[in-house]
């Protein structure tokens, strides 16, 4: 598969496993050796996403190929990557359970043995950033140091990876995580777990 067929699978997996909704969310692949970024366009819904609609730009945000805008996150894509040299792939997601705790500012406790596997513990939250400026990869980039992702104050969540399957993988953990603890919580006192020793 090429990047782009990836990326735009990825696009239609997530939309149906409802990480992503509407035209919200936005991914990509990096490869270094190129320069090339290959992310989805900005405001295109996930249904009909084809290899076509992908789009391919520098680091800089400068477009190589595609017929649309790229996603509006652009900047928070090339600072994962600029800061981060082995991470290849980025997963940002409004997924709903893990957007709750964006939205009151908490962080995912480490609560599951799947958190230290798949995440290297709690799932942290940046501060507040208006979408689509260099802020929001500022805010972030630090928190993702020893963490497969992180939450974005009211806004979503970024999962990250050495492979497109690993970011996407954490991106469901990230969600999954997130509904347990949520659920945990209407059941008693959820209790969080430091460690898998
Ligand atoms: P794009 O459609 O421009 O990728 O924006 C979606 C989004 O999630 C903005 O944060
Ligand atoms: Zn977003």
């Amino acid at each position: 598969m090429t990047e782009k067929e990836q990326v735009a699978e990825l696009a239609k997996r997530g939309f149906a496993a409802k990480l992503f909704a509407g035209t919200s969310g936005n991914l990509s692949i990096y490869d270094p050796e190129t320069g090339r970024m290959y992310i989805t366009a900005s405001g295109v819904r996930y249904e009909g996403m084809t290899a076509q609609d992908v789009m391919v730009i520098t680091l800089d945000g400068a477009v190589l190929e595609g017929p649309h805008k790229p996603s509006s996150e652009w900047r928070m894509h090339a600072a994962v990557y600029r800061a981060y040299p082995e991470l290849r792939a980025v997963v940002h997601t409004h997924s709903p359970y893990a957007t709750a705790f964006a939205v009151c500012n908490e962080p995912i406790p480490a609560s599951l043995i799947e958190m230290y596997f798949f995440l290297g513990g709690d799932v942290p939250c940046a501060p507040y950033a208006t979408p689509g400026t260099d802020a929001v990869g500022e805010g972030a980039v630090p928190l993702l140091k020893d963490r497969g992702g992180c939450l974005l104050a009211n806004h979503g969540v970024l999962a990250v990876g050495a492979t497109p399957e690993q970011a996407y993988l954490r991106a469901e953990y990230i969600e999954d995580a997130a509904k347990i603890y949520a659920l945990a919580k209407t059941v008693g006192t959820p209790v969080h777990l430091d460690g898998l020793a």
